[in-house]
Parts: structure tokens; C-alpha cells; sequence
């Protein structure tokens, strides 16, 4: 007889019922909507393979070898100066790299939380930073969302409420899973609220530069003057995913005490990807590099909600966003996307798309789902959701 003698956290980590349903989705003759993949098309795959021989050819011995926790300098100086861009200005003491934003998500929880802490998400918000702070045993306080992103006067009442909040949470742009941007004003007023309520900030922003339409926005962080606001930047969505390379740009104590804890949990990032990153940035330019990825997303995202609006029923809200990859369904009051997927729109249809209760921290909503463009063709973006409509018709 042997017994595992688990601790404590790990009553809140288990695999949902929907992670379960989406393998389902894996099936290749699934047309699957569900993952936040971006097009693998779009990988430069030649002029990565390029960077990689010349790095391991020039500067083999330094790009094997360990370096130091917060990761190559010469990428990290690249970084800063993008940084510029969105309105933040920092040094080499505020921003170092991470193992993609997900490791910030964990990095923070486990730096601010203790058992019980209330943390202050959207509603809905994203399904990562939930599976990456449960382990630390928050509480959430939820604050719900308009077109121009969290409600301001809402959170100031989730503030009162929770005075010692341990931090606010924010997607502010293209948010996983609705596609919203957060407004300049709101932006603003995020910062003021957090200072006067004295609460740490954590703005998650891979998708920012993914932009279709409108006017880019500064990022939270740009209008942080008290070292309260805690960024997370990432190459996933602008490069490749797999390298696993994200940044974190933060006040200097609060930098110093995460890369001892990044430090703890993997030494670094992998030299060999940062560097090959590095030297990808010096040889190309990158710019016009999203310049294409945006183009192409743009297509999708057009083809996907022209093909909602003809396929779906009026009854079916979906937002349309400025960028990012997603698009957030809203189905009529008694529409159950859960059970909708697994009964119907799985077997008969043959599509997958992740049910919008799983988005939900505190109280779960079951009529949504959320829709990914980036990764389908457009061929089977037209034949999925067509698909899907069909059997909406009988529902709504
Ligand atoms: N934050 C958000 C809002 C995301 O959608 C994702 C992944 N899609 C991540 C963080 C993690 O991204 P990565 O670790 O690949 O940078």
C-alpha cells in the first residue's frame, strides 16, 4: 500500500472536464477552433534555420554554455528599446527574459499569493493565468467587461471590497477570450485606481502587436509611476511559440526578487534560443515580419466573422476584434456550449471550439464559447463554421 501525500495546493490542480473534451479535438478530421495556435505558415522557418547554424557556427561555445538568470543582455537592450514604443522607458534592472509570459504568470503568483489572497481578474479572463495561479491558493474577485475592456467603476467597488487585494490581472489587449482592447481612458484610470487602492498590477500583452485595425495604445505599464504596474511581453505570437521566450519588465526591486525565483525554477532561458533570437533580430527585420503575420490574420479574422454573421443565427453575439486571435461567442440565456459541443457539435459537425464556462474564475457563465482564426485555413474556417451553423439553426 502506498499513499502519496500531496500537498495541499494540489486539490487545485487537476485537468478540467474541457481540457478533456478539447483532446477530443486533436482528431485530425476535427476542424478545431479551440487552441490559441498561430499559423505555422507563418514560422520563418528558413531564416531561422540560417540563425541557428550561424549562432552555433560563430558563437557556439558561449550559446551552449549557462549564462545568467535574466538572460542574453544584447536581446534583452533590443527589448528595452521596443519597450520605447508603448511609452515604457527601462534598463537592463527592469526587464529580463522568461520561458514565455506563462512563467511570469507563475513567477508573480508565487512571489505575491499566499493561501486565500484575493487576486482581481476580468470576467472572463484567461484559462492560463488561472491554471498557473491556483497552485498558490487564491481567491478571485471578478470584474465584468464592456466593449472598452474592465469596467472601472465596478473594480473600484471590488477594491473597497477587497482591500488587500494582492493584485489586479488584466488582458488589456485583444483579450484571451474576447478579443477586447482595454481604452486609453481606461488605461489611465486602471493606474489611478491601483495607486489610490495601492495594488500591484500585472499587465499580460503577447497579443499587442497583432493589431488590424485602429490606432496602437500605450501599455498600462507607460503610465506606471509608482513601480506598480508588472509587464509581460512575449515572442510567441510575433515569432514562434515553441523557442519559449518571454520578458517581464518590472521596478527593479520587484525584477531582482522574480529572477531569483526564475532562477530557482530554471537557472535560465536557453542560451542557444536567445541567441539565435538575438542574431534572427540583427539580420532581419522583424517589423515586417508582423507586418505579414497581421495581414494574413487579418484575412482570417474577416473570413471567420463574415462566415459567422451568414452561418450563425441573429440570436448569436460575437465581439470583433481590433487584433489578437480570437473571437467570443455569446449564445441566448439556456444554450449550454458545453454540453452544445460534446452532444452535437463535436460528432456530427466535426468542430471544436472551447466552451466559455472555463474562462470564468468565480461563477461559471455556459453560454459562450471562444473561436480561434489564427490557426484553421481559410478553407476550413469556411467549412468549420458553416458546419457549426447548421446545427446552431436547431438551437437558437
Ligand atoms: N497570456 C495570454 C493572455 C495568453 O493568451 C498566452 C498564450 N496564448 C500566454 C499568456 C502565454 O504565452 P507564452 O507563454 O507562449 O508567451
Amino acid at each position: 500500500m502506498k499513499t502519496y501525500r500531496y500537498a495541499e495546493r494540489m486539490s487545485l490542480v487537476k485537468p478540467s472536464a474541457i481540457r478533456e473534451l478539447l483532446k477530443l479535438g486533436a482528431d485530425p478530421d476535427v476542424i478545431s477552433f479551440g487552441g490559441g495556435y498561430p499559423d505555422p505558415d507563418l514560422f520563418p522557418l528558413e531564416k531561422l534555420s540560417l540563425v541557428f547554424e550561424q549562432v552555433i557556427k560563430e558563437q557556439g561555445k558561449s550559446a551552449l554554455q549557462y549564462t545568467i538568470s535574466e538572460g542574453l543582455s544584447e536581446l534583452r537592450l533590443k527589448l528595452i528599446e521596443r519597450m520605447k514604443r508603448v511609452g515604457v522607458t527601462c534598463g537592463l534592472e527592469n526587464l529580463f527574459l522568461l520561458q514565455g509570459s506563462q512563467q511570469g504568470l507563475d513567477l508573480v503568483a508565487k512571489m505575491f499569493l499566499n493561501k486565500g489572497d484575493i487576486v482581481i481578474t476580468e470576467n472572463p479572463t484567461f484559462l492560463g493565468a488561472l491554471v498557473a495561479f491556483n497552485p498558490y491558493e487564491p481567491q478571485y474577485a471578478t470584474v465584468s467587461m464592456d466593449e472598452e475592456g474592465m469596467d472601472m467603476d465596478k473594480l473600484e467597488t471590488v477594491l473597497k471590497a477587497n482591500p488587500n487585494a494582492k493584485f489586479i490581472y488584466t488582458v488589456p489587449t485583444f483579450h484571451n477570450p474576447t478579443g477586447i482592447t482595454m481604452s486609453l481612458c481606461r488605461r489611465k484610470r486602471l493606474v489611478e485606481l491601483a495607486n489610490a487602492y495601492d495594488v500591484i498590477i500585472l499587465e499580460d500583452d503577447p497579443y499587442r502587436e497583432i493589431r488590424y485595425e485602429g490606432e496602437q495604445l500605450p501599455s498600462i505599464k507607460s503610465f506606471d509611476t509608482e513601480g506598480r504596474v508588472i509587464h509581460l511581453g512575449s515572442f510567441s505570437k510575433i515569432l514562434c511559440p515553441g523557442l519559449r521566450l518571454g520578458w517581464v519588465v518590472a521596478e527593479k526591486e520587484l525584477a531582482e526578487k522574480l529572477c531569483l525565483l526564475k532562477m530557482a525554477a530554471d537557472t535560465q532561458n536557453s542560451t542557444l534560443n536567445m541567441y539565435a533570437v538575438n542574431r534572427f533580430m540583427e539580420l532581419y527585420d522583424i517589423d515586417e515580419h508582423i507586418t505579414h503575420i497581421r495581414k494574413i490574420y487579418k484575412d482570417k479574422k474577416d473570413l471567420m466573422l463574415e462566415t459567422l454573421r451568414v452561418a450563425l443565427p441573429q440570436s448569436v453575439k460575437y465581439t470583433n476584434p481590433e487584433g489578437g486571435l480570437f473571437t467570443w461567442l455569446t449564445f441566448p440565456e439556456g444554450v449550454d456550449t458545453t454540453r452544445l459541443m460534446k452532444e452535437r457539435v463535436l460528432p456530427e459537425a466535426k468542430v471544436a471550439y472551447v466552451p466559455g464556462s472555463t474562462f470564468f474564475p468565480v461563477k461559471e457563465e455556459v453560454n459562450h464559447c471562444r473561436f480561434n482564426f489564427s490557426y484553421m485555413s481559410k478553407e476550413n474556417i469556411v467549412r468549420g463554421v458553416t458546419a457549426f451553423g447548421r446545427i446552431l439553426k436547431e438551437y437558437c
